[in-house]
């Protein structure tokens, strides 16, 4: 069987979802498919890749097994809260269980409309289908929990956006695809035992260890905060920014999802927005931890009704919240101590790395580069010039690398040792914006070579890959990307 399925999910009470097939495309082209993860998935790559595989992975051909269905959420968009959304332009085929025995999303986006659609078309442009496919496998090669892209397929059908583009499918692998908005869904209808059906089903998915716990709704909620502490902590370490931290566009699971105006700062500075929507810059960098316990805030609101005595649960969902603060903080700090070389843990690790974040903004240093080239200057210290060149004014840096070096000698350690283990948390490749639009332009004039050819550097970020020096650079001023779209 090509994708041997299973469907929990259509099992659960019809409000759950809406039914729905995907539309099928005019004329399929495979333009990507993963095979790498098609193997950890326990698929076989070449059927996937025949003509029959390719059909399925359009939406032209029903997958045995398979109940398509598009899932029902609500979300906070931008603050405001919107009761009725849900999956517009993809269907969930099923769910896989990798010879791994993890239970696997199969969603397909750009699909077609479904009941949640309204006035979209349900459909998804090539552009942003590489761009998801590009910097969702970035991610993973990064070690940052995310869902995955196993395939692209052109449609070879047009969508009308801004302008008429060529269309595309994008194969989409999550651990689940239950959302903050999915749990807002059923709390802002008063629908408790839904609601509780919810969060049974979270916790049989993602925490089936709290199925007997007697506060396992409690619980359910640490968890769900504990993970997004240690994700957004993530994001911040490699200088991602999501874009469009919606409600609906939280997972439950702790994995990045939804991929729209996503991207890599380059120059470090904490206020970036890529996002044309974001004209606030609600979803800046540097904003994203405390947007996190916004929207886990809306999470908690919903779980609360669940939680007995009724009388107890604000206080206790204050105290699931609260532990959002202490995870991030520790994943973070440990992060930049890491980031910088250190070892052992001292006292004031926390301002000697933010002396160096905040010479890194006022001189528009580059976040990648500058902790990559660190790696080597805790080696040798004639490597400093290298990093000082990344920085406006170059003695800004030795005001750091004095104290730094200080620190490193005082803990002590074999340096070379040092310097390989900061490379293996300090990437030489990120997927920079600039690289992510040549791919997609050149994929739109039917030049897949260098699409593939990012995704195999990024494959490998920590490795030093001296043919691609390059694509380590950040973008030249009239290569550089001010603004990303969610161009669905
Ligand atoms: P997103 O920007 O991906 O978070 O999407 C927000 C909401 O709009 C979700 O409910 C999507 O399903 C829906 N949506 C986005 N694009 C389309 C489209 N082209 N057709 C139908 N629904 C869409
Ligand atoms: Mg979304």
């Amino acid at each position: 069987m090509l994708i041997p399925l299973d469907n929990s999910y259509a099992r659960l009470p019809e409000m759950f979802y809406a039914r729905a097939l995907p539309t099928p495309v005019a004329a399929p082209r495979l333009l990507a498919l993963n095979v790498k993860l098609a193997a950890e998935l326990g698929l076989d790559a070449q059927a996937l890749a025949s003509p029959e595989g390719m059909e399925a992975l359009a939406g032209n051909r029903i997958l045995a097994g398979s109940e398509p269905l598009a899932l029902a959420y609500s979300g906070h968009q931008f603050g405001h809260f919107n009761p009725h959304m849900g999956d517009g332009r993809a269907i969930l085929l099923g769910e896989i269980v990798t010879p791994a025995g993890k239970r696997r999303d199969i969603q397909l986006k750009g699909s077609g409309p479904t009941p949640y659609s309204r006035r979209g078309d349900g459909r998804a442009a090539l552009g942003p289908v590489l761009r998801e496919y590009i910097v969702s496998e970035a991610m993973q090669a990064l070690g940052i929990p995310t869902t995955r892209t196993l395939a692209a397929v052109a449609s070879g059908e047009t969508v009308y956006r801004e302008d008429v583009l060529p269309g595309a499918v994008l194969t989409r692998v999550a651990s689940s695809h239950m959302r903050v908005g999915t749990f807002e869904y059923f709390a802002s209808r008063g629908e408790k035992n839904m609601l509780r059906i919810l969060a049974d089903q979270a916790i049989a998915r993602h925490d089936p260890d709290l199925t007997e716990a007697a506060d396992k709704y409690e619980k359910l909620l640490e968890r769900i905060v504990i993970r997004q502490a240690r994700l957004i902590a993530q994001w911040l370490l490699v200088g991602f920014i999501h874009g469009v931290m919606n409600t609906d566009n939280m997972a439950i699971s702790g994995e990045t999802i939804d991929y729209g105006p996503c991207a890599f700062m380059e120059a470090y500075n904490p206020s970036t927005v890529f996002s044309f929507i974001d004209k606030q810059g609600r979803y800046a960098y540097a904003n994203q931890p405390s947007i996190a316990v916004w929207n886990l805030t809306r999470l908690a609101e919903c779980l609360m009704m669940l939680f007995e005595p009724e009388a107890e649960a604000p206080e206790r969902a204050n105290a699931a919240l609260a532990s959002f603060r202490p995870h991030f903080q520790e994943a973070y700090l440990n992060g930049l101590r890491r980031k910088i070389g250190l070892f052992e843990a001292r006292e004031n690790d926390a301002d000697l790395a933010s002396d160096l974040l905040e010479r890194m903004a006022v001189n528009e240093a580059d976040f990648t580069l500058t902790f990559r080239r660190l790696c080597t200057a805790a080696q040798d210290k004639t490597a400093d010039a290298g990093v000082a060149s990344l920085f406006e004014d170059p003695a800004s840096f030795a005001g750091f690398s004095d104290s730094w070096r200080a620190r490193l000698d005082s803990e002590g350690g074999d340096p070379a040792a040092r310097a390989n283990t900061m490379r293996k948390v300090n990437p030489a490749f990120i997927a920079r914006n600039h690289r992510v639009e040549e791919a997609i332009q050149a994929a739109l004039k039917d030049d897949l070579e260098p699409f593939h050819t990012l995704n195999r550097v990024l494959e490998k970020p920590f490795e030093d890959q001296p043919d691609f020096q390059d694509y380590m650079l950040p973008a030249h001023p009239d290569e550089r990307v001010t603004q990303t779209f969610c161009g669905t």
